[in-house]
């Protein structure tokens, strides 16, 4: 077997779009592909205004923007997440501070949250890891007391529903992402659902580099000019064909990945009855399926088990709080649930193409490294 740990799926649509799009003659964002996402993500998912981004990473960044942060405030988030998560507020001069994951899922513990916040306190920021919700009913109770915003980073979790809700449309805001390594991909891309009416209009402006120039082609305004703070978030056109194609395909994907990702679940539910591994119980969306080994020790072997049977498996995030970059700005707590998953959690090969029967065999060598 040479079984790659991802690889992204081409709908056949791409094609079609991009020659689209070169044959428009216009190729610079908030272009008729680019309402076109955001029309869908609205519609399917019930978000109050969508706007796409090149990243997830930029779509935080519009966030920590929109809730005007400022040095000295601070935020609260998982350690066990990917850097950006962070990054976009440190940019930005908040103190971050990093919550435990919960024991059984690498989640934030919504029930340590409450301790962490102080008069500073500005923000939450629920990571959503594997499309699976984090405790949102917790965490909006928290933020109503506390007069707090909730980003939810969903980067990892569209398609994916809280309550009658999706995920990305439960916090104030809501950020994508459309990363190779994601379930829907345009390469590099991004989308920030902003679900609170007061941040509508402004999300536009910081959006297209603080003018008004959305509302001037809506004739809504008779000029326009630098009205805000800003950058450029906004994708080319050619970006957003690339994403259409995706996204009008989005049932299409998420069966295939079901399909790979039940026939681990499956396959693998013995190893868990016999308190050996730790997995997901539920798909969610699909975007993941992970293991938690007992030691690192063991994770290290089974990735090379693995490995000499041409399968591509990989572990995932380092603890912030341990980062190089974070480390000495830590307050000390320690934080052991985050620390398992650094050294136990490990992710199998997951992608559309990957089909049930690979996935069984890739399972049946997980099973052999445990039984021989
Ligand atoms: C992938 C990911 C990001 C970053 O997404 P980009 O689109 O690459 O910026 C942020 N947070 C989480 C949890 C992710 O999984």
């Amino acid at each position: 077997m040479n079984i790659p740990f991802n690889k992204t799926y081409l709908t056949g649509l791409e094609k079609k779009y991009l020659d689209e799009v070169l044959a428009s003659g216009k190729y610079s964002g908030n272009g008729e592909f680019t309402k076109r996402c955001q029309a869908h993500l609205e519609k399917r998912y019930g978000f109050r205004k969508t706007l796409l981004t090149t990243s997830c990473t930029d779509a935080l960044e519009l966030a920590s923007l929109l809730i005007d942060l400022k040095p000295g405030d601070e935020v609260i988030l998982p350690s066990y997440t990917f850097v950006s998560s962070a990054n976009a507020f440190a940019l930005r001069g908040a103190k971050l501070v990093f919550a435990d994951s919960r024991a059984d899922h690498p989640n934030i513990d919504a029930e340590q949250i409450e301790a962490l916040i102080t008069p500073n306190t500005c923000a939450i920021v629920p990571v959503h890891y594997g499309g699976q919700a984090c405790d949102m009913q917790k965490i909006a109770a928290l933020a109503e007391k506390h007069k707090l915003w909730v980003i939810e980073d969903a980067a990892q979790a569209i398609d994916s529903t809280y309550g009658n809700k999706y995920l990305g449309g439960v916090g104030h805001l809501g950020a994508f992402s459309f990363h190779d390594t994601k379930n829907i991909s345009a390469g590099e891309g991004g989308a920030l659902a902003i679900n609170h009416e007061a941040f509508v209009k402004r999300a536009e402006i910081l959006w297209e580099k603080g003018t008004n120039r959305s509302a001037f082609f809506r004739g809504e305004v008779d000029k326009y000019g630098w009205v805000d703070v800003g950058s450029s978030f906004l994708p080319s056109e050619l970006i957003a064909g690339f994403l259409c194609a995706q996204l009008e395909k989005t049932d299409e994907i998420q069966k295939m990945r079901m399909a790979a990702w039940k026939a681990y679940r499956d396959t693998l539910a013995v190893l868990e009855k016999k308190e050996i591994l730790l997995m997901p119980d539920e798909p969610h969306n699909a975007h993941l399926f992970y293991l938690v080994c007992r030691s690192l020790d063991e994770r290290t072997r089974l990735i090379a088990h693995l490995k000499a049977n041409g399968i591509a498996s990989v572990f995932h995030y380092l603890s912030l709080h341990k980062s190089p970059y974070f480390a000495a700005k830590h307050d000390g707590r320690e934080l052991k649930n985050a620390d398992r998953f650094t050294d136990c959690l490990l992710r199998l090969p997951m992608y559309a193409e990957l089909g049930a029967a690979t996935a069984q065999k890739i399972a049946g060598q997980i099973l052999e490294f445990y039984t021989s």
